[in-house]
């Protein structure tokens, strides 16, 4: 069995910062009250929305659950399982899988610094004149909005000083996350595939340093050109050749044609 675990944001799905000039196969997928956030291809939406019927697909992602339920596009496919909050919460048939849950309570409750002290070191650290705001997103992990880029050496020195106490820091464009080690991705998909998907076939995306091990752990990993890990060489690992929104089209042909050659389903068939 294949599944493609996926990240959703600069990965699938893209916001209007991405939209190339001009473009006319495009499709709106979020909308937060008036507002359009976030859009796919024509072309990829149609390929999601097929491969969800032929293959296991999970949405992976750093969103909470408000975020995650404003894409239209997941509401429109058929998918068992998802992974929310950067891996910090399972959803099976959208009902949260409860010892994933409590092993991350348990670990929570180990950590060498609480979710307050954590924050307050890194204010104490970097001030707060640089920050726009900052939420406890999901009560998991700490998302800061950033006016300008952090200088990644210091950020790297307090990412060196917070592992120790059992914390991860990690920086994507303007945003910098706070969350304990063990809530990552691959730790979720691995999770996933030890209780509920053996002996599959893994088939993982994603753009920021939030996905890099999901990526590189699964058998094979694509990265689309415009992600903060692009070029990362390893032999199970594939940079496409697209930027922005025609990538995640490239993503999901490339799984498309694998979904194809596996399960006997013609790409251009289109009786899905
Ligand atoms: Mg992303």
């Amino acid at each position: 069995m294949l599944v493609f675990a996926t990240d959703l944001d600069r990965t699938i799905i893209f916001s209007k910062s991405f939209l190339p000039a001009g473009c006319a196969d495009v499709t709106l997928v979020e909308r937060k009250q008036s507002e359009s956030i976030a859009y796919m291809t024509g072309a990829a939406r149609g390929l999601l929305k097929k491969l969800a019927r032929i293959i296991t697909v999970v949405p992976v992602t750093t969103r909470n659950r408000e975020e995650y339920d404003r894409i239209s596009v997941l509401q429109e496919i058929d998918y068992k399982y998802c992974i929310l909050n950067n891996g910090g919460r399972i959803y099976i048939n959208g009902t949260e899988d409860p010892t994933w849950k409590e092993i991350i309570a348990r670990k929570t409750a180990a950590l060498g610094k609480t979710y307050d002290q954590i924050l307050q070191e890194f204010l104490k650290v970097f001030g707060s004149d640089e920050l726009r705001r900052y939420k406890l997103s999901g009560d998991l992990l700490w998302v800061l909005s950033v006016k300008d880029y952090f200088p990644a050496d210091r950020l790297e020195c307090f990412r060196q000083y917070a592992k120790d106490y059992g914390w991860n820091v990690a920086a994507t464009g303007k945003k910098i996350y706070l969350l304990p080690l063990f809530i990552n991705k691959r730790a979720a998909v691995v999770y996933l595939q030890n209780t509920y998907l053996a002996d599959v076939r893994l088939v993982s995306a994603g753009d920021s340093i939030l996905d890099q091990d999901m990526v590189t752990g699964a058998d094979i990993g694509f990265i689309p050109r415009h992600g903060d890990i692009a070029g990362l060489k390893r032999s199970n690992v594939f940079t496409t050749v697209n930027t922005g929104l025609p990538a995640g089209e490239e993503i999901l042909e490339n799984v498309m044609a694998m979904a194809g050659r596996k399960e006997g389903c013609l790409i251009g068939d289109d009786t899905f």
